[in-house]
């Protein structure tokens, strides 16, 4: 296989290779890099498939969306990405490691296991978010990579690599999990103060050793500028290595890919058709992941953006008018964004605004919606759903009937519910039991700094420790 070339979105003469992309994040011209052309990824997997069929592998093959099934469909998918990369042989150990749980599709209705719409549960890694996936796949790579170059000849050993990351709520927890205790590297996290919930702040401060944790005083939009600015910082270049985790980084979103292509083909055996998303977004990290499954090949019809009452998205597919405004904090607050920075990739893929209104449709959800959803999923399928996955729930049910009847749908499950108890145990009126994982991390001490969102602040308290 040829090696894959990235451009950047705001240039694409400013080429670069799969392990560069990984390791700058953003683009020199602050531009996002996308893969130069697309592989057709299909052909290839069913081959894949068809051959570990032959070989009798079948009868104990695990559920396609079981942690093995996952690894292993991980590195055929990302394969043509990395290809003659120095990750190139390292990627089915990465991707083991990254894929270390389960993404289950359960039906939406317990007691209709055969209905057409599923839940597909993104929430069972250590932080109990979809963004478990992408963090670890990151932080996996990135150790590889260091400790290749670390014990290549002539090497000089490396400089601290400090992965800078903006959160609105779970991007932190996950990233400071999956890069906890690796040597070599630090991680700065950057969240909004007072706008996380109580659960997720404990995630984002109770990881002390090589993470350090800050709160801004402003927005994530705030949080999400200065992570920017500190990357493209010479000062800070001077200190250490610096690389962002944020949904921006290559090596977050392609692991994204893998659980819709799980999912799409999981779909299309048991109903024969390919299936619909309807995912609650943000930075549209994890829908434009949806879209780039779907622009390999694999089976996916519509796609549908649920936003909380961050309307920017919505509003610029309705009116052709790109008006990136502050966020708003809502219910659903991994998705308080007013500027998504992956909006830069999807209209770089579909330039031509008719185009783009046929690949995605986007609506948005405000919190008395929230709340009713929440609701509804209880009383109706004894489900709990969290406030992101209750947006993609109220999506869904506004859609036409005979659109939701005819086909599968898949309503994507961002977060596990008990990250946002305080919302929800209200509304239900019962308690949400915490999974084990999650109880252990919220035991843990923690420990935060406050500063003002401006660069020199950030790196006045980078330098002075
Ligand atoms: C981050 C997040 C989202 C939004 O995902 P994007 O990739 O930013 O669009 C939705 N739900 C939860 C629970 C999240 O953590």
């Amino acid at each position: 296989m040829n090696a894959m070339r990235f451009v950047s979105t705001r240039n694409p003469e400013s080429v670069t290779g799969f392990v560069a992309a990984l390791e700058r994040g953003l683009a020199p011209d602050g531009g996002l890099y996308v893969p130069s052309e697309w592989p057709v990824l299909m052909p290839r997997l069913l081959q894949a498939e068809a051959a570990s069929q032959r070989a009798g592998a079948d009868p104990a093959r695990p559920a396609r969306l079981s942690a093995t099934a996952l690894a292993s469909l991980a590195s055929s998918v990302i394969a043509p990405f990395a290809a003659g990369s120095a990750l190139a042989s390292d990627l089915p150990a990465v991707a083991a490691e990254a894929f270390s749980f389960a993404a289950p599709l359960t039906p939406l209705d317990p007691l209709e296991p055969d209905g057409a719409a599923s839940l597909l549960e993104l929430f069972h890694g250590p932080t109990a978010a979809f963004k478990d996936f992408g963090a670890r796949f990151l932080a996996a790579s990135l150790a590889h990579l260091r400790r290749a170059r670390r014990t290549a000849p002539g090497s000089h050993g490396s400089r601290t690599l400090t992965i800078v990351v903006a959160t609105s709520g779970d991007t932190g927890g996950a990233v400071a999990s999956a890069f906890h205790e690796r040597p070599g590297i630090e991680v700065v996290v950057l969240y909004p103060k007072g706008l996380v919930s109580p659960t997720q702040e404990r995630q984002l401060t109770c990881w002390g050793g090589n993470v350090r944790s800050f709160a801004v005083r402003g927005t994530f939009d705030d949080c999400q500028r200065l992570a920017k600015e500190a990357l493209l910082d010479p000062q800070l270049r001077e200190r250490s290595d610096l690389s962002s985790a944020n949904s921006i980084n290559l090596g977050r979103l392609l692991p994204q890919v893998v659980y819709y292509a799980a999912a799409s083909l999981a779909v299309r055996e048991r109903h024969g058709a390919p299936a619909s998303f309807v995912i609650p977004s943000g930075n549209l990290g994890n829908a434009l992941a949806c879209i780039w499954a779907r622009k390999l090949g694999l089976p996916i019809a519509a796609i549908v953006l649920a936003h909380n009452a961050n309307r920017t998205v919505p509003d610029f597919l309705a009116t052709g008018d790109w008006r990136p405004r502050p966020s708003v904090a809502t219910l659903a607050s991994a998705m308080d964004v007013g500027n998504p920075s992956n909006m830069e990739r999807l209209r770089a893929l579909y330039p031509d605004l008719a185009e783009l209104r046929g690949a995605v449709r986007a609506e948005t959800v405000d919190d008395a919606q929230i709340r009713a959803a929440i609701q509804a999923a209880f009383r109706r399928f004894g489900r709990i759903l969290c406030p992101h996955t209750a947006t993609a729930l109220e999506v869904y049910e506004r859609l036409p009937r005979e659109q939701r009847n005819g086909r599968p749908w898949v309503l994507v499950a961002t977060a596990h519910a008990a990250k946002f108890r305080e919302t929800i145990e209200p509304l239900i009126g019962q308690r949400i039991p915490v999974p084990d994982s999650l109880a252990q991390l919220l035991a843990r001490p923690v420990s935060v700094t406050e500063i003002a969102p401006q660069l020199a602040t950030l790196r006045s308290a980078l330098w002075t420790c």
